[in-house]
């Protein structure tokens, strides 16, 4: 598996060559066409970097072809572009082809409204950005983001703000069993009123770019954590890189409510950068979408010891037959014993944040 969708993403790079897609006569084939990068997108607009990283990056205005019009693209995505695609002022390309995704971050408006929307493609991890105090930590939200983030296919990372006013134990304790990796911010020590009082100390500022490098990261988080203070701190100049806006639209000043990728910058000089893409919008992950399933196969521990489960088991405390019971029964008292015990603590804890539900199991 690992290797056909490396194999499609080499394809994907080379768009002269021939006969790797499917072609309709709706759908020439677009032998010309460029790869780029979706870093915003604004009603029927999208802001995509072409060439990126390279002696012609430049950033582009585009349009969806007309045979992608049922069809939503979304930042992150890696697309295909005709057209002029120069870069220029008051130019429009055209998006031809959507390349596949190798993650989906969804949100359902609420629990019970199954209507979905994709927030980001291709993104390797949620970055769950929490205050340790002021206001203080709502374990609900982040076990909520955390089983969006399984349900996507991505790795969470979570970051712990103001580290000056409580201490972070308890909140390792609870999500490291997962194998959360979690991180720590605090303010600068002569942060003060005349710079906001919100210069964050350095150190710990590269301590989450060293985690976030190379990568694809959502930053989540809820207002007042800190998290546009961590946005600007790791990506400077970051409310500029997004007001492009185009001539021909008008457009690209993005409103406050959508997803924009920021690039990271390569502070440290080794040659990796990143994506940030921050959602300023996102207050909330309805997670009426999300399959258990899909939220298991992110513990490969858990997810084979389950394959021993009833059909339709909850896996949640109290379910019955469960068998992620039996497999930490069977392990010998000791320190395993003691991880295995925290981990599916952590695991059932994480997963009935989905619906707030105990371990009765689904009718059928
Ligand atoms: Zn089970």
């Amino acid at each position: 598996m690992a290797r056909r969708s490396r194999d499609e993403h080499e394809a994907y790079g080379r768009p002269s060559k021939r006969g790797t897609r499917p072609r309709t006569k709706q759908r020439p084939e677009h032998a010309d066409a460029l790869p780029g990068f979706v870093t915003a997108v604004d009603r029927g607009r999208y802001t995509l970097l072409l060439d990126e990283g390279g002696p012609r990056e430049r950033v582009v205005v585009a349009m969806k072809a007309r045979e992608l019009s049922r069809t939503r693209v979304v930042v992150g995505d890696r697309v295909d572009v005709v057209g002029d695609t120069s870069g220029e002022r008051d130019t429009l390309a055209r998006i031809v082809r959507i390349a596949e995704r190798t993650s989906v971050l969804r949100r359902t408006a609420d629990d019970t409204d199954p209507y979905e929307r994709i927030v980001v493609a291709n993104a390797d991890q949620l970055v769950i950005v929490t205050a340790l105090a002021q206001p203080e930590p709502r374990t609900g939200m982040i076990d909520r983001a955390a089983v969006a983030a399984y349900d996507a296919g991505m790795d969470v990372l979570l970051c712990l703000t103001k580290a000056d006013l409580a201490p972070a134990d308890e909140l390792r304790g609870l999500y490291e069993p997962l194998g959360v990796q979690v991180v720590v911010t605090r303010p600068a020590a002569d942060a003060d009123e005349a710079a906001g009082g919100r210069a964050l100390d350095p150190g710990t500022v590269e301590d989450v770019r060293a985690l976030l490098r190379g990568r694809v990261s959502v930053l989540l988080g809820h207002s007042g954590v800190g998290k546009s203070t961590l946005v600007n701190a790791l990506v400077p100049g970051a409310r500029r890189a997004t007001g492009h806006v185009n001539d021909v639209t008008g457009r690209g000043r993005h409103t406050s409510t959508s997803a924009v990728a920021l690039r990271l910058p390569d502070a440290d000089g080794t040659g990796a950068e990143g994506w940030v893409v921050d959602t300023p919008g996102v207050r909330s992950l309805g997670l009426a979408h999300v399959r258990v399933d899909h939220v298991l196969a992110a513990f490969e521990d858990l997810d084979e010891a389950a394959t021993a489960c009833p059909r339709g088991c909850t896996h949640l405390e109290g379910a019955p037959d469960c068998a992620l019971d039996d497999w930490l029964a069977a392990t010998p008292d000791g320190d395993v014993r003691a991880a295995r015990a925290a981990r599916l603590a952590s695991f059932r804890r994480v997963l009935a944040s989905r619906t707030g539900a105990t371990g009765a199991p689904t009718a059928g």
